[in-house]
């Protein structure tokens, strides 16, 4: 899972927050904070994406948490009709704007996303609960057919393992590989599969489309291995 920085409240021009009368309304500032991927399992959105209330805002005791900037998040139909509408615990999850979720989570080689290997408690749990409360290992949808996000996965997998071979053969750009994974989406499989090519990484870390990346999560003098968000925490 990419892990993102969700910047403070938009404002408006005179520098007070903007209120929003819906949470549709926060779409474009969405957008224009992270580009049109899904947060949670990072499929590629269309121009018209979901928005996801991390708190559920039916809640009786939370009203304010349905237009709240900080309580949103991009999310795919997939993954959002996954999610339950009960009530969570905000620091029982790792979250793609507060963790280094990219360390948190792996995924096998047929492409169902896991729990990073070497995670003990608590971290094993918090990892665990985020793939639970989005369905992210699911393979198969509830009509019985291959999961939507695993199939797009796959393809995003493909995909890059067929950039790969061609950028050692000298016969892939950067740029090429990195106009393909933003085309693709899931940022975290490109990600991994040039996990030996520091030049692409860095291309992936900053490119326009998969903006808003945290970048400091990666340690740029080590190759961009994976590097604790928090201090006390992933
Ligand atoms: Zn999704």
């Amino acid at each position: 899972m990419r892990p993102i920085i969700k910047r403070d409240w938009p404002t408006d021009a005179a520098g007070a927050k903007i209120q929003f009368n819906g949470w549709g309304e926060v779409k474009p500032y969405l957008i224009d904070n992270t580009g049109l991927f899904c947060h949670f399992c990072e499929m590629k959105l269309d121009n018209t994406p979901a928005v996801e209330h991390v708190k559920p805002k039916a809640l009786k005791h939370s009203p304010n948490l349905q237009n709240h900037w900080a309580n949103l998040m991009l999310i795919c139909d997939y993954c959002n009709s996954r999610k339950t509408k009960a009530q969570i615990k905000l620091y029982d999850y790792y979250w793609p704007h507060k963790n280094n979720t990219f360390k948190a989570l792996n995924m096998d080689m047929t492409g169902i996303i896991k729990v990073n290997d070497g995670l003990v408690s608590p971290q094993l749990d918090k990892a665990e609960n985020i793939i639970e409360l989005y369905g992210l290992d699911k393979t198969s949808d509830t009509a019985g057919g291959m999961d939507a996000r695993l199939r797009a996965r796959l393809e995003a997998m493909s995909k890059a393992i067929n950039r790969l071979l061609e950028y050692q053969a000298g016969q892939a750009t950067v740029q090429a590989i990195v106009d393909n994974a933003s085309s693709s989406g899931f940022w975290s499989v490109w990600f991994r599969m040039f996990k030996n090519h520091p030049v692409v990484l860095n291309a992936l870390l900053n490119d326009f489309h998969f903006r808003g990346t945290a970048t400091a999560c990666f340690d740029a003098a080590n190759n961009y291995t994976p590097q604790d968000r928090n201090a006390a925490d992933l």
